[in-house]
C-alpha cells in the first residue's frame, strides 16, 4: 500500500489516561511520518480521543463532529470544504463502534480502541486506500477499525510526545481487574498489566534531563501495580529516590490497595506528595454492594484513619456517584455523613448514568429521578464547598512550598500560581519565578477552591 503522509490533528476528551495515550499516539504518528496541524481548519485527519465513563463525552463527541464539519464548509466560503477524514479513538471507539461506525450522518472514517494505537499508520492509510474490505475493516461498512483488547500491550517501548511542562503523566499500568458494576472502564480497555520498572525508571531519568521536576504515576487502578517482582509501594519507593526528582504523585488508587508497606513508604519519603485521591463513591454499604466496590462504609472509614495515623495532615480528595439504581433519600445521608466524618478537602461528584455493557446497566433500572439526582447533587455540593472552605483557611498563616506552574491567573501580572505537596492550588504574589520552582508561601486567604498567599523568600 502506498505510503500516506498527512497531518493529524487530535483532541482529547476524559481522563488523565487519554491525555497520555494522545502523547503516545502522537509520538507513534511521528514515527510513521505524520505531521500534525495547529487546528481542524489544515488537517487532513482529525481525530477525536474519546471517552465512554460519563454521558456528557458522549455528547460533547457528537457536537464536535458536527461542529468540525460545519466549520471546514464555512473556511471554503461556499465552496465544497477540501476532503477530510475522522477518526475515533479511545473508550468510547470500543464501547461504541458499530453505532459510530454505521452512523451515516457522522460518517466516521476509522476506528482505533485503547490497545491498537501502534496501528494508527496502518488504519489510517487503508482508510485512504481504495481497496477497503481487508481482515480489519467492519463486514457492514468496510471502514478499517480495531478495538482488540489486549493482555499485553503497555507501550512500554512508546516514548510520548510531551508538551514541556513543570509535571509529566507515566502511565504505569494500564487496564482494570475490578468491575465496578456502573464502569465501562474494564471492557473498553481490559485487563491489568503492569510496564516493568526498569522501564519506568529509565523514562523517568529522560523525564529529568527534559526539565520535569514531577511525575505523576498513572493507572485506573494504580495501586495494584506489579511487574512480577516490584509492587506499587517499590515502584514509588524507586521513582522518588531519583535524582532531580522533586515530587511523585500517583492516580487513582482503589481503596482496597493501601497495605501498611505502600503507606510507610509514603510517610518517609518527603518527596512523595502527602495527598491521596480516594474514590468513596458511595457510603451506604447495600450501594456499595451493588457497586461491587469490594469495601464497606466503616472498611473505607477505618482505612482512612489508618492513613492519617500514618501521614498526619494528608489531603484527601474523593470521587461520588449519587442517585445509582434504588439508592433512597436515607441511603444518601449515609454518603453525607460519611463526607462530614472524614471532611475530604476536595471532591468530584456525578449523577449516576448509564453506561452500555455494563452490569448495572443490565442488571438495574436507572430508576432515581433526574429530580432527585439533581437535590442529592446539589446538597452534597454545598456540604463540600462549606468543609472545603473550612480545611483551606484553616491554613492560612501557614507557609507552603508551592511547585510553580506554568500557567498564570489571568489578568494578575505580578501574580503566580502552583500546587502544594496536599495538591492545593496557591495563588500567590512575588516577584518573578520561573516554572519548576520550589517557593515558600504565607497564605493570607482562601476559597474552596484555592489558597492565596505571598511569597515568604
Ligand atoms: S476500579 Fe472500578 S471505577 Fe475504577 S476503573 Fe476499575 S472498574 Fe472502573
Amino acid at each position: 500500500m502506498e505510503q500516506v503522509k498527512k497531518r493529524i490533528f487530535i483532541q482529547t476528551w476524559g481522563c488523565q489516561m487519554n491525555e497520555y495515550d494522545t502523547e503516545l499516539v502522537r509520538s507513534i504518528l511521528r514515527e510513521a511520518g505524520f505531521g500534525f496541524a495547529l487546528g481542524i481548519e489544515d488537517a487532513d485527519v482529525i481525530m477525536l480521543n474519546t471517552c465512554a465513563v460519563r454521558e456528557n463525552a458522549y455528547r460533547k463527541v457528537y457536537g464536535y463532529i458536527h461542529e468540525i464539519r460545519h466549520q471546514r464548509a464555512s473556511a471554503e466560503n461556499g465552496s465544497p470544504a477540501k476532503p477530510f477524514r475522522i477518526g475515533i479513538l479511545g473508550c468510547m471507539a470500543t464501547n461504541l463502534r458499530h453505532e459510530l461506525l454505521e452512523d451515516r450522518k457522522l460518517n466516521i472514517d476509522f476506528i482505533a480502541g485503547p490497545d491498537s494505537y501502534k496501528r494508527l499508520p496502518q488504519l489510517i492509510k487503508e482508510c485512504y486506500a481504495t481497496d477497503v474490505g481487508t481482515e480489519h475493516c467492519s463486514v457492514r461498512t468496510g471502514k478499517p477499525y480495531d478495538v482488540t483488547l489486549s493482555e499485553f500491550e503497555t507501550y512500554a517501548d512508546v516514548y510520548p510526545s510531551r508538551q514541556e511542562g513543570v509535571n509529566a503523566w507515566i502511565a504505569i499500568m494500564r487496564g482494570c481487574n475490578n468491575f465496578c458494576t456502573f464502569c465501562v472502564v474494564p471492557y473498553t480497555r481490559g485487563r491489568e498489566r503492569s510496564r516493568p520498572a526498569a522501564n519506568i525508571l529509565d523514562e523517568v531519568r529522560r523525564l529529568v534531563g527534559e526539565g520535569f521536576k514531577q511525575v505523576t504515576l498513572l493507572g485506573q487502578n494504580v495501586n495494584s501495580y506489579h511487574d512480577g517482582t516490584n509492587d506499587f509501594a517499590d515502584l514509588i519507593e524507586q521513582v522518588s529516590q531519583m535524582e532531580g526528582i522533586r515530587r511523585v504523585r500517583f492516580t487513582s488508587p482503589h481503596p482496597k490497595d493501601f497495605p501498611d508497606k505502600l503507606l510507610e513508604v509514603m510517610r518517609q519519603n518527603p518527596k512523595i506528595c502527602k495527598h491521596i485521591h480516594l474514590p468513596l463513591q458511595a457510603g451506604n454499604n447495600r450501594i456499595l454492594d451493588m457497586m461491587n466496590r469490594s469495601y464497606t462504609r466503616d472498611e473505607f472509614l477505618a482505612l482512612v484513619h489508618k492513613i492519617r495515623e500514618f501521614c498526619p495532615g494528608i489531603a484527601l480528595s474523593t470521587d461520588v456517584i449519587v442517585g445509582f439504581p434504588t439508592e433512597t433519600n436515607a441511603e444518601f445521608t449515609d454518603t453525607l455523613s460519611v463526607m462530614r466524618e472524614v471532611e475530604f478537602d476536595s471532591a468530584f461528584m456525578f449523577k449516576y448514568s448509564e453506561r452500555k455493557g455494563t452490569t448495572a446497566s443490565k442488571k438495574y433500572k436507572d430508576d432515581v429521578s433526574e429530580e432527585d439526582k439533581a437535590r442529592r447533587i446539589i446538597e452534597l455540593n454545598d456540604l463540600q464547598k462549606d468543609i472545603s472552605l473550612k480545611k483551606n483557611r484553616a491554613h492560612i498563616g501557614e507557609t507552603f512550598d508551592v511547585l510553580v506552574n506554568h500557567e498564570r491567573p489571568a489578568k494578575l501580572p505580578d501574580q503566580w500560581q502552583g500546587r502544594t505537596d496536599g495538591n492545593k492550588l496557591v495563588i500567590f504574589k512575588s516577584d518573578p519565578v520561573v516554572p519548576g520552582d520550589l517557593i515558600p508561601v504565607q497564605i493570607t486567604d482562601a476559597t474552596p477552591h484555592a489558597l492565596k498567599g505571598e511569597s515568604a523568600i
